[in-house]
């Protein structure tokens, strides 16, 4: 076992470590903590652990809350979940399709190629818009503020129009130009037409640097099954994850924060770790937080996504992991089956399709009935061309809601974050980590690398701000 650290004067063995949310951040902070001799409470508001990359089972069909692709660049980190999963990670290649104009493109798009997949009226006008905005770039060039100032200084209006604009305003239900530019520049890996361009003649190669062209993924019970196993061993050492307890309130002594409440249950707190959305951490004391956080907190917006799950009584009906619907016809954004992750997830000549349709909380298509989302998901099918599938092939329907599904990186948000995060940080013994604490788009590597770092913060072996490092440069994340 490895030495134990020390919080304050007392040894964190003895300390009350309290961490909101069993996704990948809090567990495999606990799991960390758990390891070096320490009894963590995880408080999960969810009947089941794995937060965002949780997966549900029933009837022979395994299936998760959108599909998730585990990228992970370090091997010990393999190795550390193949060791938790029993040897049970596949190591898998990726195929990710774009479905436009009726046609399929490859993801991540290879502007090139699609370009001279296009009638040749429509290439002459992306190249002659690409030159026009190189040009002009060159003599007055863009403050890029916005996501669309950033794609098309890039790329030319018809391009941005073609490809980007659709997808992201559907995706995020606003309009391109409120959108920061941060988020193209962490989601699209094409630095510049001229660069894709050479690529894509190019026989060989034509991969974006970043692109990550294959994955892991559990052969056995979804993705989920990462967040079950870390569970199973915090508990096996001592620790403690309760499901079902969603955190109401916490009670702060000063800058202390001294007990945690969720519903008519307390818990006592020496050390926080947060993985909760940020917005909802000032709600949990109010009086005692300044107005302009309270402000700040108000205005950041998280988008949902309601899941439908068709449970088709076929086999896959394309070999995808998943294929985008940029275009506005489609309800859902993104189309996947998990049996394409692993035959493990249906029965033999079976398949489950998740279609992820986006919008907002309370809305009418978070609102609306199982029955009318899986006829809008159907139409989808029908119009993308699968008529061979038939209604009497869907045996069953499921819904998933998650609320807090993607930060909105509207224009500010940074600002606004930066004030929320301040207030944390001006609390001696809270950390916020993951990606709805920190109101971050990362990947799921990213906050298990923010699990870690924060137990190594509290076992005084890291630095209390590395975990909020993470994930925070201008790169590629698609
Ligand atoms: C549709 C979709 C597809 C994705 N695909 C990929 C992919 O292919 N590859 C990839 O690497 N990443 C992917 N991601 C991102 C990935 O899911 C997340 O980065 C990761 O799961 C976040 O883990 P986390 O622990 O930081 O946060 P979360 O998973 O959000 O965990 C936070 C936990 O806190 C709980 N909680 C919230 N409020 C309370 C409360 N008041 N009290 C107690 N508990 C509370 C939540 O229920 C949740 O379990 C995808 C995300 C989505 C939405």
């Amino acid at each position: 076992m490895t030495p134990l650290g020390t919080i304050g004067s007392m040894p964190t063995v003895d300390k009350q470590i309290v961490i909101l949310g069993a996704g990948l951040a809090g567990l495999t902070c606990a799991l960390e903590l758990a390891r070096a001799g320490v009894k963590p409470t995880v408080l999960e508001r969810e009947a089941i652990v794995g937060g965002l990359a949780r997966s549900y089972s029933e009837d022979g069909f395994t299936y998760d809350l959108g599909p998730h692709r585990l990228l992970i660049h370090d091997a010990d980190q393999v190795a550390e979940f193949q060791r938790l999963l029993g040897g049970e990670l596949l190591h898998k290649e990726r195929k990710s399709r774009i479905f436009l104009q009726g046609r399929f493109f490859h993801y991540p798009l290879q502007v090139g190629n699609a370009m001279f997949s296009m009638p040749p009226a429509t290439t002459a006008r992306i190249l002659a818009d690409y030159a026009w905005a190189r040009g002009r770039g060159l003599l007055r060039p863009s403050a890029d503020r916005s996501f669309e100032e950033w794609v098309e200084s890039r790329f030319g209006r018809t391009l941005y129009e073609i490809f980007f604009k659709q997808y992201t305003e559907k995706a995020w239900g606003i309009p391109c130009s409120r959108i920061s530019a941060d988020w193209a520049s962490q989601r699209i890996s094409l630095l510049s037409l001229w660069d894709t361009l050479v690529k894509s003649l190019r026989k060989a190669g034509n991969q974006p640097r970043t692109y990550a062209s294959s994955f892991y993924y559990p052969a056995q019970g979804g993705i989920g099954a990462l967040c079950r196993a870390m569970a199973q061993e915090v508990e096996s050492l001592g620790g403690q994850v309760l499901c079902g307890q969603a955190v109401t309130g916490i009670n702060r002594k000063g800058q202390r924060i001294s007990q945690v409440r969720a519903g008519d249950q307390k818990f006592a707190c020496d050390e926080l770790i947060s993985t909760i959305p940020l917005n909802d951490l000032v709600k949990l004391n109010p009086r005692a937080v300044p107005a302009p956080v309270i402000q700040a907190a108000d205005s950041l917006r998280f988008r949902a996504i309601v899941f439908v799950y068709l449970f088709l009584n076929r086999p896959a009906i394309a070999d995808d992991h998943w294929i985008y619907l940029p275009e506005e016809q489609f309800a859902g954004n993104r189309l996947s089956e998990s049996v394409n992750f692993s035959i493990n997830n249906a029965p033999a000549g079976k398949t489950v399709l998740c279609a992820e349709i986006t919008c907002d909380v309370g809305d009418a298509t978070w609102n609306t009935t199982d029955a009318v989302l899986a006829e809008r998901v159907s139409a989808d099918l029908q119009r993308m061309g699968f008529a061979d599938l038939h209604p009497a092939d869907i045996v069953d329907i499921r819904t998933h809601r998650a609320p807090e599904a993607y930060p909105i990186y509207d224009i500010g948000y940074q600002e606004r974050v930066n004030t929320v995060l301040a207030y944390g940080e001006s609390l001696s013994n809270f950390m916020a980590i993951g990606r709805n604490a920190l109101f971050r788009y990362n990947n799921m590597d990213h906050s298990v690398e923010m699990g870690r770092r924060a137990a190594q913060a509290l076992l005084d072996r890291q630095d209390r701000k590395s975990a909020a490092q993470v994930a925070t440069e201008s790169q590629y994340f698609g």
